[in-house]
């Protein structure tokens, strides 16, 4: 079994090691995270079974996921199952790992560029900088229940920047609550959705004005949030334009 990450979208943010294994599979498990562009390196010959989620609606809960890879590794067939970005990062990699080591399943886990390095890239976003952040926080958005059981006095301290991950449902709660605990309206901000694919989006707004600037632009999920003054040299250091063909 092979827990690989895909990058966040762009095929070419493969690893040489998960393209590799992608052309070798016998069974290809994977989610809504991964983009059409990578699925389309996967040849026709590799058995394909979805196992996508949206955020309340789970086509395979998770419990039958980790019981689908099991049965599929114990098939004796050369199972990938790939996941968006890095498996470790938000991907639930760590409970399927756990599964297959209950299982006696042998494994291997092949990371892949996480959302926030990726998007951080393409939008022109440098997640640290010495002269705005010494420090990164990747941060679930994904508030249980819609409560708030982040660490806020800790995410609203300056000089860092913060990555959002599934927070863009919750977007307007999570702004608020920055304001509250300390962290400027006006400190730069912006949402990405399906970023390094060409269907990247970026919005950039300040913290006070970044919620609503997202519903004007009907942004839906999946989507990045990064918050903190990094942001403010997206302007200039973005390159990647894929509305304007040049990329
Ligand atoms: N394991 C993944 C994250 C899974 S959580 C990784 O390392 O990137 C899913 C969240 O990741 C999404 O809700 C979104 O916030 C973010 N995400 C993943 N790919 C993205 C992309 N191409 N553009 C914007 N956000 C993305």
């Amino acid at each position: 079994m092979y827990l690989v990450g895909a990058g966040p979208g762009d095929p070419e943010l493969l690893t040489l090691r998960a393209a590799r294994l992608l052309i070798e599979a016998d069974v290809l498990v994977y989610d809504n995270l991964v983009s059409q562009e990578v699925l389309a390196c996967v040849p026709d010959e590799v058995e394909r079974i979805y196992v996508g989620k949206k955020a309340s609606n789970h086509a395979l809960p998770q419990h039958g996921i980790n019981a689908l890879l099991v049965e599929q590794a114990q098939l004796g067939k050369r199972v990938v199952r790939l996941k968006g970005g890095d498996p470790f990062i938000f991907g639930r990699g760590g409970e399927e790992v756990e599964e297959l080591v209950k299982a006696g399943v042998p494994f291997e886990v092949i990371p892949g560029i996480t959302a926030a390095s990726g998007i951080g890239a393409y939008a022109g976003i440098p997640l640290t900088h010495r002269d705005f952040a010494q420090s990164c926080v990747f941060v679930t958005g994904h508030l249980k229940d819609g409560s708030v059981d982040l660490d806020w006095d800790m995410l609203a301290r300056p000089r860092q920047t913060l990555v959002f991950y599934m927070g863009i449902t919750q977007l307007a709660t999570i702004c608020d609550r920055l304001v509250e605990h300390g962290l400027p309206g006006t400190t730069p901000a912006a949402v990405v959705r399906r970023g390094t694919t060409r269907a990247q989006r970026v919005v950039t707004s300040d913290l006070a004005g970044l919620a609503e600037a997202v519903k004007a632009a009907g942004i839906t999920p999946p989507a990045l949030t990064i918050v903190g003054e990094v942001v403010s040299l997206q302007s200039r250091l973005a390159w990647f334009h894929p509305e304007e063909g040049d990329a």
